[in-house]
């Protein structure tokens, strides 16, 4: 099937579940690519440079930005991160639908440059819930973990700000319908 090449924002808390259904979705559509952002977070165990981040160090970053490469950047719990203009550009150049990871002032920036953007909101069954997840990933210290839930209470209030909100209850569940918006969304109407 033809598919119009679009950008996919997934936002949502920390802990929420978007790394898990991203994971699900690019499984079922081979269409689809997720752009490789730039950060200066530190590097997790299993983590690759160049496939789940560019990591950077400050200057490097802050070169970037001067250089103007950022279609969008923000600091987040502490770190920078930013969307790469042509990680953006060349996969829509190939025809590909280009899904971006970001938090929710991302989004806003995306959307605002970018009107044909679709965006998606992963929503916890409950806070309590986002909690246990973001402790059993065992990936931050218990101060970025609290960091992170300060910017979770900001990004839930603004969910219906969204085109669409998936709750990530179950993921084989969520993920279902998350490629269900994909699949709309991308869709070609033929004439
Ligand atoms: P995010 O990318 O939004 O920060 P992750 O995808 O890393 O979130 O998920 C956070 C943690 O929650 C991970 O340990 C993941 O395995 C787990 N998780 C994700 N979805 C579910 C779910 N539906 N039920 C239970 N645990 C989940
Ligand atoms: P993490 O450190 O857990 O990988 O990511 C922390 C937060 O930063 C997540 O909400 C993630 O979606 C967001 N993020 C990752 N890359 C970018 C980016 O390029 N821009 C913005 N605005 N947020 C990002």
């Amino acid at each position: 099937m033809h598919r119009r090449a679009r950008v996919l924002i997934v936002s949502g808390p920390s802990g929420a579940g978007k790394g898990t259904l991203i994971e699900g979705l690019l499984r079922r559509f081979s269409f689809l690519t997720v752009a490789v952002s730039a950060t200066t977070r530190p590097q997790r165990p299993g983590e690759v440079d160049g496939r789940e981040y560019h990591f950077m160090t400050p200057d490097g970053f802050e070169a970037a930005v001067a250089e103007d490469r950022f279609l969008e950047h923000v600091v987040y719990a502490g770190h920078h991160y930013g969307t790469l203009r042509s990680e953006v550009d060349r996969h829509l150049a190939l025809g590909r639908s280009v899904v971006l990871e970001i938090e929710l002032r991302g989004a806003r920036a995306v959307r605002e440059a970018l009107p044909d953007a679709v965006s998606v909101f992963i929503e916890p069954p409950s806070f309590e819930e986002l909690v246990r997840r973001l402790k059993g990933r065992n990936t931050e210290a218990a101060a970025d973990i609290d960091r992170r839930l300060e910017e979770s209470r900001v990004e839930l209030a603004a969910m219906a700000e969204f085109d669409h909100r998936v709750l990530n209850d179950d993921v084989e569940r969520a993920v279902e319908e998350l490629a269900a918006i994909v699949d709309a969304e991308t869709r070609m109407e033929h004439a």
